[in-house]
Protein backbone atom coordinates (compact mmCIF):
# COMPACT_ATOMS: atom_id res chain seq x y z
CA UNK A 1 0.00 0.00 0.00
CA UNK A 2 1.49 3.62 -0.50
CA UNK A 3 2.83 5.18 2.35
CA UNK A 4 0.39 8.43 1.97
CA UNK A 5 -2.50 6.03 2.57
CA UNK A 6 -0.76 5.52 5.86
CA UNK A 7 -1.97 8.77 7.29
CA UNK A 8 -5.49 8.36 5.80
CA UNK A 9 -5.93 5.52 7.45
CA UNK A 10 -4.71 6.66 11.18
CA UNK A 11 -7.23 9.69 10.33
CA UNK A 12 -9.83 7.19 9.46
CA UNK A 13 -9.18 5.66 13.24
CA UNK A 14 -9.42 9.35 14.82
CA UNK A 15 -12.81 10.08 13.36
CA UNK A 16 -14.63 7.58 13.48
CA UNK A 17 -13.73 7.26 17.78
CA UNK A 18 -15.32 11.08 17.54
CA UNK A 19 -18.35 10.31 17.14
CA UNK A 20 -18.10 7.47 19.98
CA UNK A 21 -20.26 7.77 23.01
CA UNK A 22 -17.31 9.21 25.69
CA UNK A 23 -15.96 6.78 28.24
CA UNK A 24 -13.77 8.85 30.07
CA UNK A 25 -14.80 10.93 33.44
CA UNK A 26 -15.05 14.03 34.05
CA UNK A 27 -12.19 13.67 36.65
CA UNK A 28 -11.92 15.97 39.40
CA UNK A 29 -14.54 18.34 38.91
CA UNK A 30 -16.98 15.19 39.14
CA UNK A 31 -15.46 12.03 40.42
CA UNK A 32 -16.82 9.27 39.82
CA UNK A 33 -18.45 6.68 42.35
CA UNK A 34 -16.01 3.80 43.31
CA UNK A 35 -16.71 0.36 43.79
CA UNK A 36 -18.86 -0.03 46.90
CA UNK A 37 -15.89 -2.02 48.45
CA UNK A 38 -12.78 -0.12 47.17
CA UNK A 39 -9.64 -0.04 49.40
CA UNK A 40 -9.28 3.74 50.07
CA UNK A 41 -8.10 5.42 53.11
CA UNK A 42 -8.23 3.99 56.70
CA UNK A 43 -10.56 5.16 59.21
CA UNK A 44 -9.70 4.24 63.20
CA UNK A 45 -13.63 4.05 64.41
CA UNK A 46 -14.81 4.50 67.31
CA UNK A 47 -18.27 3.30 69.60
CA UNK A 48 -21.00 5.08 70.00
CA UNK A 49 -20.18 7.20 73.20
CA UNK A 50 -17.10 8.96 71.31
CA UNK A 51 -14.30 6.28 72.85
CA UNK A 52 -11.67 5.31 70.26
CA UNK A 53 -12.35 1.08 69.15
CA UNK A 54 -8.56 1.15 68.66
CA UNK A 55 -7.02 -0.43 72.22
CA UNK A 56 -2.95 -0.16 70.80
CA UNK A 57 -1.96 -4.40 70.08
CA UNK A 58 -0.49 -3.80 67.03
CA UNK A 59 -1.80 -6.49 65.05
CA UNK A 60 -2.67 -4.56 61.89
CA UNK A 61 1.12 -3.85 61.99
CA UNK A 62 2.13 -7.69 62.47
CA UNK A 63 -0.06 -8.19 59.20
CA UNK A 64 0.82 -5.36 56.92
CA UNK A 65 3.08 -6.98 54.63
CA UNK A 66 4.33 -3.64 52.91
CA UNK A 67 5.45 -2.54 57.15
CA UNK A 68 3.51 0.68 56.47
CA UNK A 69 2.00 0.65 59.92
CA UNK A 70 3.56 2.26 63.06
CA UNK A 71 1.67 1.82 66.24
CA UNK A 72 2.64 2.76 70.14
CA UNK A 73 0.22 1.64 72.69
CA UNK A 74 -0.08 3.27 76.34
CA UNK A 75 -1.86 2.63 79.30
CA UNK A 76 -5.53 3.99 79.80
CA UNK A 77 -5.87 5.35 83.50
CA UNK A 78 -9.37 6.14 85.00
CA UNK A 79 -8.19 9.61 84.93
CA UNK A 80 -7.52 9.39 81.50
CA UNK A 81 -9.38 6.35 79.23
CA UNK A 82 -9.24 7.22 75.65
CA UNK A 83 -10.65 3.56 74.77
CA UNK A 84 -12.69 0.97 77.26
CA UNK A 85 -10.13 -1.59 78.68
CA UNK A 86 -6.35 -1.35 79.77
CA UNK A 87 -5.05 0.15 76.36
CA UNK A 88 -5.32 2.27 73.67
CA UNK A 89 -3.27 3.26 70.42
CA UNK A 90 -1.32 6.19 71.40
CA UNK A 91 0.21 6.93 68.33
CA UNK A 92 -0.98 5.18 64.93
CA UNK A 93 0.05 6.06 61.87
CA UNK A 94 0.00 4.85 58.21
CA UNK A 95 2.32 5.26 55.87
CA UNK A 96 0.52 5.77 52.29
CA UNK A 97 3.73 5.55 49.96
CA UNK A 98 4.25 2.07 51.04
CA UNK A 99 0.55 0.72 51.92
CA UNK A 100 -0.51 -1.34 48.92
CA UNK A 101 -4.60 -1.18 49.94
CA UNK A 102 -4.14 -5.09 50.26
CA UNK A 103 -6.50 -4.65 53.53
CA UNK A 104 -4.95 -7.74 55.37
CA UNK A 105 -4.87 -5.29 58.23
CA UNK A 106 -8.69 -4.72 58.75
CA UNK A 107 -8.82 -8.45 58.49
CA UNK A 108 -6.44 -8.46 61.68
CA UNK A 109 -7.99 -6.00 63.62
CA UNK A 110 -9.87 -7.47 66.70
CA UNK A 111 -11.72 -4.90 67.20
CA UNK A 112 -12.64 -3.33 64.15
CA UNK A 113 -11.13 -0.29 64.90
CA UNK A 114 -9.39 -0.03 61.69
CA UNK A 115 -11.49 -0.50 58.22
CA UNK A 116 -11.38 1.51 54.92
CA UNK A 117 -13.33 4.09 53.62
CA UNK A 118 -14.05 4.52 49.70
CA UNK A 119 -11.85 8.10 49.74
CA UNK A 120 -8.95 7.85 46.88
CA UNK A 121 -8.01 11.41 47.19
CA UNK A 122 -5.06 10.83 48.52
CA UNK A 123 -1.76 12.41 46.50
CA UNK A 124 0.58 14.51 47.83
CA UNK A 125 4.11 16.00 46.58
CA UNK A 126 6.10 15.16 49.70
CA UNK A 127 6.49 12.38 52.14
CA UNK A 128 5.59 13.32 55.06
CA UNK A 129 1.97 14.41 54.24
CA UNK A 130 1.68 11.28 53.17
CA UNK A 131 2.11 9.51 56.67
CA UNK A 132 -0.94 9.60 57.94
CA UNK A 133 -1.44 9.93 61.60
CA UNK A 134 -4.74 9.95 64.05
CA UNK A 135 -5.11 13.53 63.05
CA UNK A 136 -6.34 12.46 59.53
CA UNK A 137 -7.48 8.41 60.32
CA UNK A 138 -10.11 9.20 63.52
CA UNK A 139 -13.83 8.95 62.83
CA UNK A 140 -15.31 12.34 62.98
CA UNK A 141 -16.84 12.64 66.38
CA UNK A 142 -20.88 12.51 65.71
CA UNK A 143 -23.57 15.04 67.24
CA UNK A 144 -24.23 12.49 70.48
CA UNK A 145 -20.25 11.87 70.92
CA UNK A 146 -18.41 13.19 73.57
CA UNK A 147 -14.65 13.60 72.86
CA UNK A 148 -12.26 11.26 75.16
CA UNK A 149 -10.87 11.04 77.41
CA UNK A 150 -14.09 10.24 79.32
CA UNK A 151 -15.25 7.39 81.55
CA UNK A 152 -16.99 4.29 80.51
CA UNK A 153 -20.55 3.98 80.46
CA UNK A 154 -22.04 3.97 83.60
CA UNK A 155 -21.82 0.10 84.95
CA UNK A 156 -20.15 -0.62 82.18
CA UNK A 157 -17.20 -3.39 81.64
CA UNK A 158 -14.73 -3.15 78.13
CA UNK A 159 -16.79 -6.46 77.39
CA UNK A 160 -19.82 -4.84 77.21
CA UNK A 161 -18.22 -2.40 74.43
CA UNK A 162 -16.88 -5.72 72.80
CA UNK A 163 -20.59 -7.05 72.77
CA UNK A 164 -22.15 -3.85 71.02
CA UNK A 165 -24.06 -3.35 74.45
CA UNK A 166 -22.71 0.71 74.13
CA UNK A 167 -25.04 3.74 72.92
CA UNK A 168 -24.62 6.85 72.48
CA UNK A 169 -26.44 7.58 76.13
CA UNK A 170 -25.13 4.69 77.92
CA UNK A 171 -25.50 0.71 78.72
CA UNK A 172 -28.14 -0.69 76.48
CA UNK A 173 -28.88 -2.67 73.33
CA UNK A 174 -28.37 -0.13 70.09
CA UNK A 175 -31.31 0.01 68.04
CA UNK A 176 -28.52 -0.28 64.72
CA UNK A 177 -25.98 -3.14 65.35
CA UNK A 178 -22.02 -1.41 66.14
CA UNK A 179 -20.04 -0.62 63.26
S1 LIG B 1 -3.96 -2.16 53.34
FE1 LIG B 1 -2.29 -3.71 53.29
S2 LIG B 1 -0.44 -2.54 52.80
FE2 LIG B 1 -1.99 -1.04 53.44
S3 LIG B 1 -1.62 -0.76 55.62
FE3 LIG B 1 -3.16 -2.39 55.44
S4 LIG B 1 -1.99 -4.32 55.43
FE4 LIG B 1 -0.55 -2.63 55.03
S1 LIG C 1 -6.26 -0.82 64.68
FE1 LIG C 1 -6.94 -2.79 65.51
S2 LIG C 1 -5.22 -4.22 65.14
FE2 LIG C 1 -4.42 -2.12 64.91
S3 LIG C 1 -3.58 -1.60 66.91
FE3 LIG C 1 -5.70 -0.83 66.85
S4 LIG C 1 -6.95 -2.50 67.73
FE4 LIG C 1 -4.95 -3.39 67.21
Amino acid sequence: MPKFLDAIAGFGVTFSTMFKKRVTEEYPEKPGPTALRYHGRHQLNRYADGLEKCIGCELCAWACPADAIFVEGADNTEAERFSPGERYGRVYQINYLRCIGCGLCIEACPTRALTMTNDYEMADDNRSDLIYGKDKLLAPLLADMTAPPHAMAEGSTDEDYYRGNITATGLGIPKVPAR
